[in-house]
């Protein structure tokens, strides 16, 4: 486990896993993370502290302090609680006591983990997103590659790897197409929630959060774009997927102006995102001002890196994105 997460992926499963995942490497990005996903059943070969296996980041992200304190740094899922009776117990051992603010992050871990079933004498697996199955294989790889693939017909997949946001944003606009993202209402398809109740939408609390409620249809994300909208200049057509919903953001006379203007769209929906998370686990209000005011800093620090030609300062791109994209 220590190796794996020191930059040696699936070291003791499988060297046949390793090289795979060292042959996706592409200019710093590994398209197989994107196209892969883990389905835990009993925890026996997942990080607890390491791994994003509850879909909303890894704890060791979200809870540093406790995971400095954890005698359990890197053990497994499995390793972490013990089945009494047939039921799950979290047993999360600790150096010293827990003092103060700890016991309030200790209590905040546990809230998460509330929900989450394990299923006993069930291995986890990886799961590949791209084939119906979700089963690797070369030629679906291959497929996926070429934009080819039966969930992806059109040049959707090669317009979000081509544009310029950075790969984790890729990698999670690519899980909003391919109807993957860590939505409650598949969190509740994967057994990693249980309460149908537990499902309903973060923003709005009145429907069930799936990926498209949540970050198109939703009265609060849909405000957004609007706003992003108003602020390009554009009319926002009634779109009936994400995939349309792009689209709809690919616009202009050559391919450094498309991928400029999408990034307003990668950018819509990974401030979405981040604001869902903030709300879900840190308990923060969706602010629409702050929102639109990162989804113009997101887009603009992306072309900037990336386009050569974009001089523009983020004044300028505040007051008139249009123009500055029509330059291009
Ligand atoms: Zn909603």
């Amino acid at each position: 486990m220590r190796a794996k997460y020191s930059g040696d992926y699936f070291p003791t499963e499988s060297a046949w896993w390793r090289d795979v995942h060292e042959a996706c490497q592409s200019d710093g990005e590994n398209w197989f993370d994107a196209g892969s996903n883990k389905l835990v059943r009993m925890g026996n070969s997942t990080s607890f502290w390491h791994e994003d296996w509850t879909g909303s980041g890894s704890f060791r992200s979200k809870f540093f302090r406790l995971y400095h304190l954890s005698k359990l740094k890197w053990s497994t899922v499995n390793e972490c609680g013990n089945w009494v009776n047939g039921a799950w117990q979290w047993n999360l051992k600790w150096r010293r006591p827990l003092l103060g603010r700890e016991q309030l992050w200790a209590e905040c871990l546990m809230s998460d983990l509330a929900g989450i079933r394990l299923v006993e004498d069930s291995f986890d697996r990886w799961s590949w997103l791209v084939s119906g199955d979700g089963i690797y294989s070369v030629h679906s790889a291959y497929l996926f590659l070429q934009g080819s693939n039966s969930l992806a017909p059109d040049q959707v997949f090669s317009a979000v790897w081509k544009s310029l946001a950075p790969s984790k944003v890729k990698a999670f606009a690519w899980r909003i197409l391919l109807d993957r993202i860590a939505s409650k209402e598949n969190l509740l398809k994967r057994r990693v929630l249980v309460v149908h109740d537990q499902a309903t939408c973060s923003f709005c609390s009145a429907h069930l959060e799936s990926c498209w409620h949540l970050l198109f249809s939703c009265p609060v994300s849909n405000h957004l774009w609007q706003l992003g909208a108003n602020w390009l200049g554009m009319d926002l057509i009634s779109a009936s997927s994400p995939r349309e919903h792009f689209t709809q953001f690919k616009v202009g006379r050559n391919s450094t102006q498309r991928r400029a203007s999408l990034s307003v769209w990668l950018a819509t929906v990974w401030t979405l995102w981040l604001g869902r998370n903030s709300i879900v686990f840190r308990s923060t209000q969706f602010n629409h001002e702050e929102a639109l005011d990162l989804v113009k800093r997101h887009s603009w620090s992306w072309i900037k890196a990336n386009i050569k030609g974009f001089c523009y300062s983020l004044y300028d791109w505040y007051a008139n994105p249009l123009s500055c994209i029509q330059s291009l």
